[in-house]
């Protein structure tokens, strides 16, 4: 089992009730929870962009196979609850990355760990923050802007 950090995000139809039906399909197919972040909203970027705001948790557990396999999953989960990928930063009702997967140091073209653009994200590192406190330094190098304009907004 390899201890892994996934990150949930949505702005279609009811994002919080999505997450949770994701955690448990997530919970019956190989994924041990151990914690959960609260939920954060924040704007859609790019900033100005006529979509509705975005709600992003964290999770933290255990996976029983490989990085690969949860990608896998987590595609399948993403597919079942109506995603498209369409155009890049489209609105989507699920988003499922994972962040880390043990120390596992991956780079190929269908799977990046640790999640190449993480430490950009403030709706990432925030509720991550939550879960590790290692990601709290990275949070103070973002934008002031962008940590404003997270919000807590509730468990979940
Ligand atoms: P997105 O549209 O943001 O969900 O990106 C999905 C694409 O990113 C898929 O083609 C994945 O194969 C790829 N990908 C690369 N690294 C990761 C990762 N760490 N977690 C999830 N998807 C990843």
């Amino acid at each position: 089992m390899t201890e892994t950090l996934i990150a949930f995000g949505g702005n279609l139809s009811n994002p919080k009730v999505t997450f949770r039906i994701a955690l448990d399909e997530l919970c019956e197919r190989g994924f041990h929870l151990r914690r959960r972040s609260g939920l954060w909203r924040s704007p859609a970027w790019p900033p100005g962009s006529d979509q509705p705001d975005y709600l992003n948790a964290v999770v933290q557990g255990h996976f029983e196979s490989n990085a690969k396999d949860l990608l896998k999953l987590l595609q399948s989960i993403e597919n079942r609850h109506g995603r498209i990928r369409s155009v890049p930063n489209a609105a989507r009702t699920l988003d499922l990355d994972i962040l880390t997967f043990g120390d596992d140091v991956l780079k190929t073209e269908e799977l990046e760990v640790p999640h190449p653009r993480m430490l950009e994200r403030a709706f990432v590192l925030i509720p991550a923050s939550e879960l590790q406190s290692k990601w709290l330094r990275y949070v103070q190098r973002l934008p002031q802007a962008d940590i404003e304009a997270t919000r807590y907004a509730g468990p979940w």
